[in-house]
């Protein structure tokens, strides 16, 4: 089966006197055993060294971006081996946030997945429409689009967890519906197997964001292609331990 994984998005958000405020929270909950859910914190870089020393052993540290290719003349960007160097396991990529505000296009997120991966990184790959592209009935087109750069980079899927979070979810309460989710994550699941392989559609992680709540959690993740979650407002409040345990 595939292993339950919450990650939880900071953003750009936090003192350092709040972030250590989260990470006390973090550690003093009670969460599942690493053999039942994948934890995975992602706070903005400059709290990455202090989060990872501080934090409980059961939960990693994601990035939130880093740099296209080898670092060097790429003024205020952070590059991958730079965050394999710190051992930080995770980097998130292709967050709607990025893909909107910064311009990324699907070849750029791709281009980042695979030279993420090949610096032994694992990646959190975001993907999903806006709400005009829902309303257009394109949704599936724009996430097979957005996972097709990506797969066309990518051969070894192992360290790859694909995060559908539909851009209208994202921030604004209106989380999707279960059912909603469940379609996405089934069509994108077939997406994999006919265009990448049966085994990497099986074995994938697919994880929903946008909204996710303590109070909304369980019905999500009771859906069978519901793997896990990607957090963001309420990764940042004791819920966050709520929506953790969600699987069990
Ligand atoms: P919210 O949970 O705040 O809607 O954000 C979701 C998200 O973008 C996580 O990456």
């Amino acid at each position: 089966g595939r292993k339950f994984f919450v990650g939880g998005n900071w953003k750009c958000n936090g003192t350092s006197g709040e972030v250590k405020k989260i990470v006390e929270t973090l550690n003093a909950g009670k969460i599942p055993s690493t053999d039942v859910v994948e934890v995975v914190v992602s706070p903005p870089y400059v709290f990455l060294p202090v989060v990872k020393s501080s934090l409980r052993p059961e939960i990693q540290v994601a990035a939130q971006n880093c740099w296209v290719k080898k670092g060097g003349a790429y003024t205020g960007e952070v590059s991958a081996e730079m965050l394999a160097d710190l051992d930080i396991p995770w980097v998130i990529l292709g967050h709607s946030e990025r893909r909107a505000l910064l311009n990324e296009s699907n070849e750029f997120v791709g281009d980042k997945v695979a030279y993420a991966l090949s610096k032994g990184l694992k990646v959190i790959a975001c993907v999903g429409e806006t709400l005009e592209q829902r309303e257009a009935g394109t949704t599936m087109e724009v996430v097979a689009a957005q996972t097709k750069a990506i797969a066309d980079r990518v051969t070894d899927w192992t360290n790859v967890v694909v995060a559908y979070e539909p851009v209208w979810a994202i921030g604004t309460g209106k989380v999707a519906s279960p059912e909603q989710a469940q379609e996405v994550h089934c069509e994108l699941r077939k997406w994999l197997a006919a265009n990448v392989s049966s085994e990497v559609a099986s074995t994938t992680r697919i994880i929903y964001g946008g909204s996710v709540n303590g109070a909304n959690c369980k019905e999500l993740a009771a859906k069978p292609d519901v793997d896990g979650f990607l957090v963001g407002g309420a990764s940042l409040k004791p819920e966050f331990i709520d929506i953790i345990n969600s699987a069990t």
